[in-house]
């Protein structure tokens, strides 16, 4: 629990104290306790409405109905203050119709989610006490490593289906077993989290996709039945077999896919997330030939189409979008020793230049996946070798050793698309001879159009 910020938590906690009000910790930062991890975010309940914690502290901030006040801490550090809650009445599973304030820090702790998020530490006269405050015996739960519902399960999913999300999330990101009433509750209620908006859903998601061993979140959102309402494209995948002569694939494509997400070496969130996605479009365009041999052509187009729509629905950034759909659009690029620069040029002027090692941590999640043994053949090295070679070269229009003004000079033409026409004509030409790319040249050559 000693860490350099907890005698900043303590200054905070204490002014609240002394500003006579109650206060304790609650959520992640008592589980970090517990665990003897450094707290990284902290959260925080009180009795002291959200006006009276920012009389307090004039540099938080309140901007949501939830009761919930920030205090910045630091570079990505803040402290959540929530004012104590009773929720009584949700009428559409997502929020409680109203929030009432709660009187007791006994009372708030029953609306909460799971056992190990209804643990609180309260604060007193400058420091921690030694006793956790702790009704549905939470800590214990910690230790056995289990998700469990406060109170009945049903009854608490049916109020806000999100807490669906964050058990698998919890499960996940912990490594801890949902228990089996739990379980039961979510099966239940899966086709509710539609309910939910799709920036609540990625947030969870893409908590589950970040964390270490994502590919267990996936398949267990598979196995309560969420998977199917909020990635059903990915969902159906695994109903669709690859086991075909002469093809090293063993596994359907879900669970391929899900594989390559296990072995994709990226730490970034889209990149992730598309390396899950990369074979989704497989499932549409199955198809066994006369031989037996299974085919999915163009399924990274079909792919790429669905990763658009998944995208949309969840609400992704416009940025976020570009990417997933790039990953996934072009990710069947083939490596072969044969290929010219144009190709490779080609290949970099699809994805961007920024994406391309990203390309290859999904490539390297794919082959893994796929059951091969090796993250990359000779050939994929040569690629790679090869890329960074072709970026030092001539590479966009911009490059030429002429311009747009030479080419109206030599035509006597004024601007218009023919010139980035034959500019990228001359472009075309000099690309896979660089020794062409000089001025006298090019001026030559722009006389012939
Ligand atoms: P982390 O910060 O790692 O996401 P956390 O447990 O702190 O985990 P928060 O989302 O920060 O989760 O929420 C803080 C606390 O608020 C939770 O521990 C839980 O007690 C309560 N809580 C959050 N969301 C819900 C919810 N949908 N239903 C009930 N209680 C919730
Ligand atoms: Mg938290």
């Amino acid at each position: 629990m000693i860490n350099r910020k907890v005698k900043e938590i303590s200054e905070i906690l204490k002014k609240i104290n002394e500003a006579g009000f109650e206060v304790a910790v609650v959520g992640g930062a008592v589980r970090d306790i517990i665990a003897g991890n450094q707290v990284s975010d902290w959260d925080v309940t009180t009795n002291a409405r959200p006006e009276e914690v920012q009389k307090i502290f004039p540099k938080s901030f309140y901007n949501n109905s939830f009761g919930t006040v920030t205090i910045p801490l630091g570079p990505a550090q803040n402290i959540e203050v929530t004012t104590y809650r009773t929720e009584s009445s949700y009428t559409d599973k997502r929020h409680p119709s109203h929030v009432e304030w709660g009187s007791s820090l006994e009372e708030d702790l029953t609306r909460r989610d799971f056992t190990i998020n209804a643990i609180s530490l309260p604060f007193n006269k400058g420091e921690f006490d030694t006793k956790f405050i702790d009704p549905y015996r939470g800590e214990e739960d910690f230790k056995k490593k289990i998700i469990k519902a406060v109170g009945n399960a049903n009854a608490r999913f049916n109020e806000d289906a999100l807490r669906m999300m964050r058990a698998i999330r919890f499960a996940t990101t912990l490594g801890f077993e949902i228990e089996p009433k739990t379980v039961a509750a979510i099966k239940k209620n899966a086709k509710s989290i539609n309910k939910i908006s799709g920036e609540r859903i990625r947030d969870e998601l893409f908590k589950i996709i970040d964390s270490e061993d994502a590919a267990s979140g996936i398949l267990l959102l598979r196995e309560v039945g969420l998977l199917k309402e909020i990635l059903p494209e990915l969902d159906g995948c695994f109903d669709v077999s690859q086991i075909s002569p002469k093809r090293h694939h063993i596994f359907d494509v879900g669970t391929h896919n899900v594989m390559s997400l296990a072995n994709c070496p990226s730490r970034d969130t889209i990149v992730r997330f598309a390396t899950l996605l990369h074979d989704v479009g497989k499932a549409k365009v199955a198809n066994v030939t006369e031989e037996g041999i299974r085919t999915f052509y163009n399924h990274e187009v079909v792919g790429g189409r669905i990763a658009l729509k998944i995208a949309d629905r969840l609400h992704l950034s416009k940025d976020q979008k570009e990417q997933l759909f790039l990953l996934v659009r072009w990710h069947q690029f083939t490596v072969s020793e044969n290929q010219t620069d144009k190709a490779l040029r080609r290949f970099i002027k699809n994805i961007g230049i920024g994406n391309i090692e990203n390309m290859m941590d999904l490539r390297v999640g794919d082959r893994l996946g796929g059951g091969l043994q090796q993250p990359e053949s000779w050939r994929l090295k040569l690629f790679r070798q090869r890329l960074k070679e072709v970026l030092k070269k001539p590479f966009t229009v911009r490059d030429l050793a002429v311009g747009g003004s030479d080419v109206m000079k030599v035509l006597g033409i004024g601007p218009g698309p023919k010139v980035g026409e034959i500019l990228n004509k001359l472009f075309d030409e000099v690309a896979d001879e660089k020794g062409k790319n000089t001025r006298e040249y090019l001026l030559k050559r722009i006389k012939t159009f």
